[in-house]
């Protein structure tokens, strides 16, 4: 393949040196017109000869193992020309270029006044508008352009044109599209080394090298023609004189700011420095701008977020959650519907796919491992992932995974409509204009754009994972509440249990006082106390007389009636620290503390009294009992006292019954 001889603009002269940069190779055509400097007539050609001994000196060694100058330098060859130059030097390959170009004459101060003031003006600015719209006005006050526009790249490259400053009588060009073809990669790489690109006059005639040198890459000349294709691009746009700046953002080129003029246009290289600054600046306001945008609008979702203190305290379940923040998010995320998918559980609101297809979706969601961050199309029906889902309604998608633990799974899913959006663009690809006739193309055309959502931006992604996080917290509260409410409730049935055992272990079912075990267990206790401190106690044994004729008469069910009446009425009756428990049959024990045999018969007497005052509902017979009585002594054990009261009760019911019988003393063990 041949090589390129190399092209220049006419507005600059070019050097081409050794890796020594000493020798010159080659020079553009137009070094003596423009600078005045001529070749020696004899000998070789050298920097020296060029920029004089000290200037050349200076380049050499501020070169010497670098790649480039740290910035242009200034110069003036009297004896050639009265004319200021600039120059600037780097290696390229094993060569070294040097560039040269006039400093015209410039109203310096003026320029600063001018920079400064539009300065302010942008650091004012709080919108996008409002900056870009005083971005391009003051751009073209100071070069001058007919037309400043500011275009900036969608996701595809497609460039749309948000700011416009024009010349009287010329159509605008504002809300217009230029299609990414327009913008080659080529193209917007090189803004990356060079965020200006100045061509003067897109039909003049190119200068080159001589003697020529194929071999010398003009890539990252400042003075390269341009490429032919890029040549005709303008001619057609009508455009001679072209300066174009690039707006670098975060990560990416943002956009253009392009300066166009139906006549050739110079501009020098302080008036590009300035323009630089303000676009720099510019850039710098606007990444400013749309982070506080950015951050606002994240501060909006967290402050819809469900884990409020109030939240908090009583915890919601994911479908209140869902209802009651469904209208707030779907305002926030421009959707028309919002899904919670929970363990196979789909809680809807708004506009959404049926149950099925949800289930569906995240199944394939989670299949093509997409469960560790989220998913979103603005095309439904052309993703692999989601062709051949029914939902008919749908147009975009915002899929978030919410990190619960391994066993749960669990999706936020908003959905958006198709939204039919109308593109201007401002020149059909195919067209040919006549060039030179205006500076911008007279057929435009639009397209409707249809099968697509609102694009989703890379916020509401973030805001969305913020969400998730929230609702995931907010979720796992709900649970935690659930998880305690069963463990309370099943704590309390645990208690009633317990309780109910110890009913069973303490008490008879039947009269509610004390069981045998129960009183056994008193007593033994009483027999501790009176040993170890002498205090004395009685146990009183009594049984219901006639009982069996009772049962007989009116039934068994009578016969239970009168042991509980009688029961509770000999419990009413006690001092609290006495007790009563049922020894079994209709035989009951009241164990009297602290009592002596006066005391205890005492008891007895007045116990048996008010038995036999007794009336029962519904039974008209007296009931009576007969008492044994037995007071502690020492040496006693609970089968003893008992049996000393046993006696005594027999000795009761032989004697008539309905009578208090005291047990005899027992007779003292014989040595
Ligand atoms: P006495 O004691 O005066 O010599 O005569 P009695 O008729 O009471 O004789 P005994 O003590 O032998 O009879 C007790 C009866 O009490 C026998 C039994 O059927 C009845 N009985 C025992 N436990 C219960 C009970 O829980 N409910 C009812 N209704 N009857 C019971
Ligand atoms: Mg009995
Ligand atoms: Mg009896």
């Amino acid at each position: 393949m041949p090589k390129h001889h190399p092209l220049l603009q006419s507005f600059g002269a070019l050097l081409v040196l050794d890796a020594d940069s000493w020798h010159i190779q080659s020079t553009s055509t137009n070094l003596t017109r423009l600078t005045g400097i001529e070749r020696p007539e004899k000998g070789e050609l050298t920097l020296a000869c060029v920029l004089g001994k000290r200037l050349s000196q200076r380049v050499r060694r501020e070169l010497q193992g670098q790649q480039r100058l740290p910035g242009p330098l200034a110069f003036i060859r009297p004896e050639y020309s009265s004319v200021r130059f600039q120059l600037y030097a780097y290696r390229t390959g094993e060569q070294v270029i040097v560039e040269i170009e006039p400093l015209n004459p410039v109203g310096k101060r003026r320029l600063l006044g001018t920079v400064n003031e539009r300065l302010m003006h942008l650091a004012k600015a709080t919108h996008q508008e409002e900056l870009l719209d005083s971005l391009v006005n003051a751009i073209q006050q100071i070069t001058g352009h007919d037309r400043v526009t500011v275009c900036h790249f969608d996701s595809d490259w497609h460039a749309l044109m948000v700011a416009e400053a024009l010349g009287e009588h010329l159509p605008s060009l504002l809300g217009q599209r230029f299609p990414a073809s327009d913008f080659p990669l080529a193209l917007r790489r090189s803004y990356e080394n060079h965020p200006v690109r100045l061509i003067e006059d897109v039909n003049a005639p190119p200068e080159t090298l001589v003697p020529a040198s194929p071999g010398v890459s003009m890539s990252g000349n400042f003075f390269r023609a341009p490429a032919p294709e890029r040549q005709r691009y303008l001619q057609q746009l009508g455009v001679r004189g072209s300066l174009s700046l690039a707006m670098q953002g975060d990560t990416d080129l943002w956009g253009l700011v392009s300066c166009h003029s139906v006549a050739a246009h110079p501009v020098g290289p302080q008036v590009r420095e300035a323009v630089l600054t303000l676009v720099q600046m510019a850039m710098q306001r606007l990444l400013l701008l749309r982070a506080r945008q950015e951050a606002h609008y994240l501060q909006r979702v967290q402050d819809s977020l469900v884990l409020g203190a109030q939240a908090r305290s009583e915890p919601q379940s994911p479908q209140q959650l869902l209802y009651k923040h469904a209208a707030t998010w779907m305002k926030l995320f421009r959707a028309h519907g919002v899904v919670l998918w929970i363990n196979g559980g789909a809680y809807q609101a708004g506009v959404t796919p049926s149950p099925e297809a949800i289930s569906q979706f995240v199944l394939r969601l989670e299949r093509a491992h997409l469960s560790s961050g989220p998913w979103c199309t603005r095309e439904l029906a052309k993703e692999t992932l989601t062709c051949s889902l029914a939902m008919p309604e749908q147009c975009g998608a915002l899929a978030v995974p919410l990190p619960m633990n391994s066993t749960q799974r669990a999706w936020l899913i908003f959905f958006r409509p198709e939204q039919v959006e109308t593109l201007y663009w401002a020149m059909q690809p195919a067209t040919s204009l006549q060039p030179g006739s205006v500076v911008a193309p007279s057929v435009a055309w639009f397209e409707e754009v249809m099968g697509k959502s609102e694009a989703w931006q890379r916020v509401e992604c973030l805001a969305a994972v913020d969400l998730g996080e929230d609702l995931t917290l907010a979720i796992s509260a709900y649970e935690i509440g659930l998880l305690n409410m069963h463990l309370e409730r099943e704590r309390k049935a645990l208690a009633e249990a317990n309780q109910r055992l110890e009913q069973l272990a303490h008490f008879d079912p039947l009269t509610k006082v004390w069981n045998r075990y129960r009183i056994e267990e008193a007593i033994n206790a009483e027999l501790v106390a009176a040993k170890r401190y002498g205090a004395g106690f009685a146990l009183l044994l009594f049984d219901v007389d006639n009982f069996k004729q009772i049962n007989d008469s009116y039934g068994h069910g009578v016969g239970d009636d009168v042991l509980v009446a009688l029961a509770h009425l000999v419990e009413n009756s006690l001092r609290g620290c006495d007790h009563l428990g049922r020894w079994g049959g209709e035989e009951f024990i009241v164990l009297a503390t602290h009592s002596d045999v006066d005391a205890a018969v005492g008891l007895a007497e007045r116990l048996r009294t008010l038995i036999a005052a007794l009336h029962i509902e519904g039974f008209d017979q007296t009931i009576t009992v007969s008492i044994g009585v037995a007071v502690w002594q020492a040496g006693d054990s609970c089968k003893t006292i008992i049996s000393r009261a046993d006696d005594a009760m027999y000795r009761a019911k032989h004697s008539g019954r309905n009578r208090v019988e005291l047990a005899l003393e027992a007779v003292p063990p014989v040595r």
